[in-house]
């Protein structure tokens, strides 16, 4: 009660309360829109290269869902993401958007990678890793096409039961990508009990790397370990030569951002591969 006398007395501090209850009814807003949208209809799948450094080559694509709510108009996924996180619902947006990105895949004419991206969710109950299993299963897709990208945090919920879920679809023949690799606080033991077979270094720390010595030093690194740990890594979000030509210097092997491509449409992504896979 004291906290709040306090914080009365001040103008910002009446702002900041108000910030607070606007952004409570924001996110309820969000999650009430999210538990009655019909997903199927409103998600939808982009897709973003992933290119071959040297030969700029596309290997693959990352695909990223997006949102358009009738009453809410288009909406981020690193916004409807953690809440649909926080409102335990994630997995009933996993399915329509791992089914809708292995059908356009299935569509590609050469024999491009797909990443997808799963939450803790995903992986915490044997339950929604069957779910997963079913879903890659009926599209016939590849497994060994597939990579799961998770991050760290995922790991941080309940360490048994994702490492578990992980190593099931490993042995499916799915990739597993840690993603936004460095920007979380796993020890390198930890690292090492999972069966992962990708890194993908985080955007945060390519920006400007060249003028940037504690940004360079870490992705130099990074890029160490993982070549250490004989694991391939994506650099992602590269924005200018400047960056490509430092990765280059680094020994940088994929790429992804918007100096090659924003995340595209599916009839775009299929054009773009087939202009841009060397086949
Ligand atoms: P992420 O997995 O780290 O995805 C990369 C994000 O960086 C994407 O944002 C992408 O559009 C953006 N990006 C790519 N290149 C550049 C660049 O050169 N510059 C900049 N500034 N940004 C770039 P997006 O599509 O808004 O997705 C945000 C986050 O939402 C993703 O981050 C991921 O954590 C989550 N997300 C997206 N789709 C899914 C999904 O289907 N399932 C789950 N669980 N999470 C998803
Ligand atoms: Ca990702
Ligand atoms: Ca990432
Ligand atoms: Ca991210």
């Amino acid at each position: 009660a004291l906290y709040h006398a306090k914080k009365r007395q001040r103008g910002g501090a009446v702002l900041f309360d108000s910030d607070h209850e606007y952004q409570i009814s924001f996110e309820a807003k969000i999650e009430s829109a999210l538990k009655q949208a019909d997903l199927k209809n409103e998600l939808s799948v982009v897709f973003q290269p992933i290119i071959d450094i040297h030969d700029q080559w596309t290997i693959g694509f990352e695909a990223l869902a997006r949102w358009e709510s009738p009453q809410l108009g288009k909406i981020s996924p690193a916004c409807f993401i953690p809440i649909a996180e926080r409102a335990g619902i994630v997995g009933s947006l996993t399915k329509p958007l791992l089914e809708k990105a292995l059908a356009a895949a299935s569509h590609w004419r050469t024999p491009l990678r797909l990443s997808f991206n799963l939450s803790a969710h995903d992986l915490n109950s044997s339950d929604s890793v069957l779910m997963l299993i079913g879903i890659i299963q009926r599209s016939g897709f590849d497994p060994t096409r597939l990579d799961l990208e998770i991050t760290e945090t995922a790991f941080a919920h309940d360490f048994e039961q994702v490492t578990q879920s992980v190593e099931t679809l490993r042995r499916m023949g799915c990739g597993i990508s840690l993603d936004d690799f460095g920007t979380g606080y796993s020890s390198l033991t930890r690292l090492h009990a999972l069966p992962l077979t990708k890194f993908k270094i985080d955007r945060s720390f390519v920006k400007d790397l060249h003028l940037r010595p504690s940004s360079y030093k870490i992705v130099k690194s990074l890029l160490a370990l993982s070549a250490d740990m004989g694991l391939d890594c994506v650099i992602e979000g590269v924005e200018t030569e400047e960056e490509l030509a430092a990765l280059i210097a680094l020994g940088g092997t994929s790429v992804q951002g918007y100096l090659f491509a924003p995340p595209l449409l599916e009839h775009e992504a299929a054009k773009f591969a087939a202009e841009a896979s060397g086949a």
